[in-house]
């Protein structure tokens, strides 16, 4: 049966392809822009400078200090850059981190954007900014932040190094897991999320063999988005939420994380919600979708222990009782004994608890 529901479609426009990259330009245009202030870490500097040398005069310059968790600090020197170059919008080319200071210039100026992913996380599609200040991350919701423009180009991914493309994938797999069981859920987003799982699990098997196959790459980056759109239509629980705490608290890499914590979160969840859960068991051919996951993610090289972050045995307790301290909806109830079971297979890489 159908049950009731409120669903509200993302507003973005996403233009996918192998060298959709060359329509930047037109982009800008479409947003009624000029003078667009191109946005990279410092690792992705020279792919910045090159795309804004092509753009000529439709780029504003460069600004290439993006870093993890959108420091304050950052996000504020480049609202100084966006007003020294007189920029009208910005193109935010990278991973999560560099769309999070896409977002945050927006938030702060309402400035349009242009996102052009190079991984798998998601944030071009989610009205959500995390954003960090005196070592405290604190994320908000607003439509302002939604990049009004996506460009995908899978030709963009084909350098992502193997261990990257693995736990970003999973990364995304994840957003997907928790639209399933959404409280909020609705047949579109159950729709995207069971389809942005196939296409990963039918993808990375040829990505960590071939990490420059066209092919997968595309079917890579389309499950990207859908998983991305899920993460940004329907509200997450377990898994996101320990996750944030192992990030935020014990300042554990963000996307290694999510892959070790996946399938713990599922298996966990699955005694709730089997029936939910069933597009990713059936994806992976597997009979339960925790246990699935876990072989995935072995089979594929990604890491399966928190030990291997460097989280110590000794903190697994409080990691516990910080990430059952504040109640939320589950669809199983979060119980520290049960949060603690399932921390302690996480830990050590063991295949999760049924
Ligand atoms: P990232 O953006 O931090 O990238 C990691 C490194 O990989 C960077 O040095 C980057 O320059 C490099 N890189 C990116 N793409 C590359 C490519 N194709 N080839 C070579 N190198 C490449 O990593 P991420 O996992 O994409 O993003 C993580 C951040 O995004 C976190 O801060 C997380 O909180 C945030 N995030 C936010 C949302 C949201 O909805 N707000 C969703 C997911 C992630």
């Amino acid at each position: 049966m159908i049950e009731a529901f409120d669903y509200a479609g993302s507003p973005a426009r996403i233009v996918f392809g192998a060298g959709a990259i060359a329509r930047t330009a037109e982009m800008i245009e479409a947003l009624g822009c000029g003078r667009a202030l191109v946005l990279a870490t410092p690792h992705q500097e020279a792919d910045a400078e090159a795309l804004a040398d092509r753009l000529g005069p439709l780029a504003a310059g460069v600004f290439a200090e993006a870093a993890m968790h959108t420091p304050v600090a950052v996000s504020e020197r480049a609202l100084e850059a966006m007003r020294t170059a007189g920029a009208d919008s910005t193109i935010a080319l990278g991973g999560g981190s560099t769309t999070g200071l896409g977002k945050a210039i927006a938030y702060r100026l309402d400035t349009p954007q242009i996102a052009i992913p190079t991984t798998y996380a998601g944030s071009e599609v989610t009205p959500i900014l995390g954003q960090t200040e005196d070592g405290v991350k604190t994320t908000l919701t607003s439509p302002r932040v939604l990049p009004e423009i996506v460009i995908y180009d899978p030709e963009l991914t084909l350098g992502l190094p193997p261990g990257m493309t693995v736990t970003s994938a999973l990364n995304a797999v994840a957003h997907a897991a928790e639209a399933l069981y959404a409280r909020d859920r609705n047949p579109v987003s159950s729709l995207m999320a069971a389809e942005g799982v196939r296409a990963f699990v039918e993808a990375l098997p040829t990505l960590a063999e071939a990490p420059r196959d066209l092919p997968a790459r595309t079917q890579a980056l389309y499950g990207a988005w859908l998983c991305g759109t899920v993460l940004g239509t329907v509200g997450m629980a377990l898994h996101h939420k320990l996750c944030h705490t192992l990030g935020g608290s014990f300042d554990l890499p963000h996307a290694q994380t999510h892959a070790i914590v996946l399938p713990h979160a599922v298996a966990y969840n699955e005694a709730a919600a089997p029936d939910l859960l069933a597009p990713i068991a059936q994806a992976l051919r597997a009979e339960r979708a925790g246990a699935g996951l876990h072989a995935f993610a072995t089979r594929i090289g990604a890491p399966t222990a928190l030990r291997d972050l460097g989280l110590a045995e000794a903190d697994l307790d409080r990691a516990a009782d910080l990430a059952t301290r504040n109640p939320y909806w589950n669809p199983r109830p979060v119980t520290r004994e049960g949060v603690r079971a399932l921390l302690d297979a996480a830990w050590r890489g063991d295949p999760p608890n049924a």
